[in-house]
């Protein structure tokens, strides 16, 4: 028999290139998505179950037919702008929806918990190369809830020997190299996925948000870490508490930071095309400057990044965009 793990959000883009490296490892993942920005589509690799994370009865069912060894939390609401704009779905989708999955998974007795976090949870310390130790002090309402998810799964460690594994995500960019799954957000809010559209004519221009931050060129600095990688150190958490070590949390990124002038610089040198740009206002709640100490994960972990070069995840997203299937 496989080990069940259950997948929130595997529907979506993280998630469903988890599902992938599950099912290469010999786990059978079940996806557990709502589909309001996950894709029906995008589970290939073990059993769909649609429901919202808000529906305790729901969960309890998917719970009590599965019994999966161990749950990992990706969905999420993931979008600063908008998460500024309505501080309340932030709070309700993230938090209140994972305090009721936590409490179903405890109630089920699944207590092994792999949590997707972020680096926003740190806010904004400009020349920080930010790690497990950095203070954490979000600055925006989708920053401020996932800390809360995080000081909610320590509570519960503590009162209900929840086991979680909490990972700090970077940027996440690139996709799958055999082209089964990739990145789709309707509406698209990311970088590398937009600069694709500018290049191929899908949208007019790539708008750079603010060219007069304190950085060497005045473009806001980022850690990009390619998807294979980041779900890599997801079964790296898994097997971690298989062997009974204790909660941990690990931030992933490559320790270089990349500006969006660098970013453009590298699209238009993989895709061999120009990509219009123009220049914007500042986006509320981004921080300057985001890179990561990486160094927790590669030593206790053994996390081991190959794919995580600018130029392979501009090129893997671009064969991805170009396949045509992320267009449903
Ligand atoms: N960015 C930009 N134009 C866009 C989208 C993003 O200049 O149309 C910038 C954004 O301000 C940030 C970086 O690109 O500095 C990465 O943004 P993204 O939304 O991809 O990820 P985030 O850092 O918000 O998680």
């Amino acid at each position: 028999m496989p080990k069940t793990v259950l997948v929130t959000g595997g529907a979506g883009y993280i998630g469903s290139h988890a599902c992938k490296a599950l099912k290469a490892a010999g786990y059978l993942p079940v996806t557990y998505d709502s589909l309001v920005t996950g894709w029906q589509d995008a589970v290939k690799f073990g059993p769909f179950e649609q429901g919202d994370l808000a529906d305790r009865a729901r969960l309890d069912a998917v719970f009590a037919r599965w019994k999966p060894d161990a749950v990992m939390h990706f969905a999420a609401l993931s979008l600063v702008g908008d998460a500024m704009r309505d501080p309340g779905l932030y709070w309700r989708a993230n938090v209140l929806s994972s305090l009721t999955l936590i409490e179903a998974a405890v109630a089920a007795g699944c207590l092994d918990f792999v949590f997707s976090s972020t680096c926003a949870t740190y806010g904004d310390q400009d020349g920080v190369v930010l790690d497990e130790n950095t203070k954490q002090e979000p600055i925006n309402a989708y920053g401020k809830s996932k800390l809360a998810i995080e000081l909610m799964l320590g509570d519960f460690a503590a009162a209900h020997g929840l086991r979680p594994v909490i990972f700090r995500y970077f940027n996440v960019a690139g996709a799958d190299p055999e082209g089964e799954v990739g990145e789709h957000h309707r509406p698209e809010t990311h970088l590398i996925p937009l600069i694709l559209d500018a290049v191929d004519g899908k949208r007019p221009a790539l708008t750079v948000f603010g060219s007069d931050y304190p950085t060497p060129d005045g473009t806001c600095i980022r850690d990009y870490v390619h998807v294979m990688d980041l779900v890599d150190a997801h079964l790296l958490g898994l097997n971690w508490l298989e062997q009974g070590k204790p909660p941990r949390t690990f931030c992933l990124g490559t320790g270089q930071g990349f500006s969006v002038r660098q970013v453009l610089e590298q699209s238009q040198r993989i895709t061999n095309r120009d990509v219009p740009v123009t220049y914007g206002a500042r986006r509320a709640g981004d921080a300057v400057k985001l890179v990561c100490g990486s160094d927790r994960a590669v030593a206790e972990l053994g996390w081991r990044p190959t794919r995580s070069s600018m130029r392979d995840m501009i090129a893997d997203a671009w064969r991805w965009h170009q396949s045509g299937r992320y267009e449903r």
